[in-house]
């Protein structure tokens, strides 16, 4: 991959001029640091995106990871990555000093996660899971299970991941199989089969931290009897503190459609009845439990869909400025001088539309990553409720949007490089395959809308669209004092209006008791509401850039940086926004026609 893949100019105006990072700062928690090393840890990742990341990308996909001999070998660039993120300290930079951290706010690590993942997505996924694995580890572990754990993921000695799905249980992890029997010296032996799960297996370390879901003997059916389990592929011997198997053996490698430089794996846990786990928190806890890495997971995933596009982005645009083809539509002259596509309007839209999904969508991600640093840092209960009232609202509409609108704006790259997007000569082909995955791991859209729509939104007689509402009417507020995004800010409060009103109409469905017809479009509402979401992160940005463009006096770049800010704002209500109209339209028709019918089935 040559060329750019992110604007450092938009991130840094994203997190400072919009979300005023800096602000953290004032938390004890964060007070080691201040807008500097903010900017020190940014131009960390970018080094190590474009010296290790970038030149791996296209060769780690060609040559993926190989089971051989019941282990998995991965590609020298995955070694090179890992002891480099790890080494720098980015890996352990979020957690605590206790741990060996540097109290860094998310939001910061989540901006080096958007550098480093654009340059090499498949590459962040063995960093993250590990960093989401020891959390779980350090919020409900004991003090010994830190230790022996924890501290050498941090480290970068040894990796981690998460184990939930089981074929029977994908969506649904109330159907977990997996078991885990008590033994007398307070250890369980686990025993069944997980499918799916990244960076399973590698040659990265010699040890991989395994965080498993499993059902302890005789535990309640469904979720209130799911426990969660530390499950290391190789265990301490009780004698001299050697490594030895733990019984977790790879019995297959899937072949995947992108992301290939990490391996998704088949694992058999206890096929010997020789697989000690420990339980992590309470017991019949484990899902609760298991959510908190999910949440973060979430985010992940969602801005992984923003990197991608993001890289598909600046690779389209560069190839639009290059690329010469046909005749302006004013140009009289069929024998003329051709154009580049840069100058052709349908080529534009594109364009636009990919820098609006891409720079709005970032910086809703880094608005919760941000929440989340409040919460953690927050003194006060009530204020850690709110930001954590909210978070549980928008994790799944950012989730979703950095997905779904992801995957759009990256294939909208791919069509502006016309018949060479298809082709392996571009990297669009392979941002494309990569992309596909952001709506299905981590909850599947269809799965993210249910919590939406089924559970967030009628929560506590609606309390988090209250507080949802109050943080978006102090934008509206703002933007209503300024002459050009007055408009905005009006259109913006018409639209909230209607979807208000499309929300209590399906909520009086939800009051009749039916919930097939209550929740048969809730990816619809999820799509409505993250439209909505990212007309308001659009107001955001265009108040920051108006109060710059009023006070100062600006180079000639920094002018059309925020001037293009204010445009890609409008082409964000003029073309996205009006995307909700169909979509209330259809919300509030009563027309059922994806309901099951014993009777007729159209599906055929
Ligand atoms: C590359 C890759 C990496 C992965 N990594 C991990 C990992 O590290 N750890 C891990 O534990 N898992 C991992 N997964 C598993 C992933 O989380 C699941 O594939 C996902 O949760 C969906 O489950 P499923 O594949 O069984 O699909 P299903 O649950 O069978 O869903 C199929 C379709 O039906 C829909 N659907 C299912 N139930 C409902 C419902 N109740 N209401 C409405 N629609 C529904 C879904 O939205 C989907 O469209 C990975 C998967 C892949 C492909």
């Amino acid at each position: 991959m040559v060329g750019t893949h992110f604007s450092r100019k938009n991130l840094d105006f994203t997190l400072f001029d919009v979300l005023e990072i800096e602000l953290l700062a004032q938390f004890d928690y964060f007070n080691a640091h201040d807008s500097e090393t903010f900017s020190m840890v940014l131009d960390a990742a970018t080094d190590i995106a474009e010296k290790i990341m970038k030149p791996a990308f296209v060769d780690s996909d060609r040559n993926q990871p190989e089971l051989l001999d019941g282990q998995v070998k991965v590609h020298q660039g995955v070694h090179d990555y890992y002891k480099a993120f790890s080494e720098i300290g980015l890996l352990s930079a979020p957690f605590s000093f206790d741990y060996g951290g540097q109290q860094l706010p998310k939001v910061v690590a989540a901006a080096a996660e958007f550098i480093c993942g654009g340059a090499h997505n498949s590459f962040v996924m063995y960093s993250d899971l590990t960093k989401g694995a020891a959390n779980l580890i350090l919020t409900f572990g004991s003090d010994e299970q830190k230790e022996q754990f924890a501290r050498k993921m941090l480290s970068g000695e040894w990796t981690g991941t998460m184990c939930l799905t089981e074929t029977q249980a994908g969506s649904s992890l109330s159907d977990v199989a997996t078991t885990a029997t008590p033994q007398p010296d307070g250890t369980y032996r686990i025993k069944g089969q997980k499918i799916f799960i990244s960076a399973g297996d590698h040659d990265l370390t010699d040890n991989i931290i395994h965080l498993v879901l499993a059902r302890i003997d005789g535990a309640p059916k469904g979720t209130k009897g799911i426990s969660l389990f530390i499950v290391p592929k190789n265990r301490l011997n009780t004698e001299g503190g050697h490594l030895v198997s733990n019984d977790v053996v790879s019995i297959g490698i899937y072949h995947k459609m992108g992301q290939k430089a990490t391996p998704a794996m088949h694992l058999e846990f206890g096929g010997q009845n020789d697989c000690v786990g420990y339980l992590l928190g309470e017991a019949n806890r484990g899902l609760p439990q298991m959510f908190l890495m999910m949440n973060g997971a979430r985010l992940g995933v969602g801005m992984g869909g923003i990197h991608i596009a993001s890289a598909a982005y600046y690779a389209s645009l560069q190839y639009a400025t290059e690329r010469p083809q046909g005749r302006r539509l004013n140009e009289k002259n069929a024998l003329g001088e051709p154009t580049t596509i840069v100058h052709h309007p349908d080529v534009r839209r594109m364009l636009l539309q990919q820098k609006a999904i891409v720079e709005g969508g970032l910086c809703l991600i880094l608005m919760c990553y941000k929440f989340l640093d409040i919460e953690r840092a927050e003194q006060d209960p009530s204020v850690k409720q709110y930001y954590n009232d909210l978070l549980e609202l928008l994790t799944p509409v950012a989730k979703t949007f950095g997905a779904e609108m992801g995957m759009v704006a990256t294939n909208q790259g791919l069509q502006v490089l016309g018949g060479y997007g298809y082709t392996e000569d571009f990297i669009l082909e392979q941002l494309a395959r990569d992309v596909r995955i952001m709506s299905l791991y981590e909850g599947t859209t269809g799965i993210q809308a249910q919590a939406v729509l089924g559970r967030q939104i009628p929560r506590n007689g609606g309390k988090a669209i209250d507080l949802w509402l109050t943080e978006v009417r102090k934008d509206i507020e703002k933007a209503q004092n300024d002459d050009v995004l007055q408009t905005y800010a009006t259109l913006l409060e018409t639209n909230i209006a209607q979807w208000h009103k499309t929300t209590q109409h399906l909520l009086s469905l939800a009051a009749k008791g039916d919930a097939e017809i209550f929740l048969a479009d809730a990816t619809l509402y999820l799509e409505l509401f993250g439209i909505l979401n990212v007309a308001w992160i659009w107001l955001k940005q265009g108040i920051a850039a108006q109060k710059t463009l009023s006070i100062a006096r600006l180079s000639e770049d920094a002018l059309q940086f925020y001037q293009s800010k204010v445009h890609t704002m409008r082409y964000y209500y003029h073309y996205e926004l009006p995307k909700a109209q169909s979509l209330t339209q259809r919300l509030t028709d009563d027309t059922n026609l994806t309901l099951f019918d014993n009777d007729f089935e159209p599906l055929c």
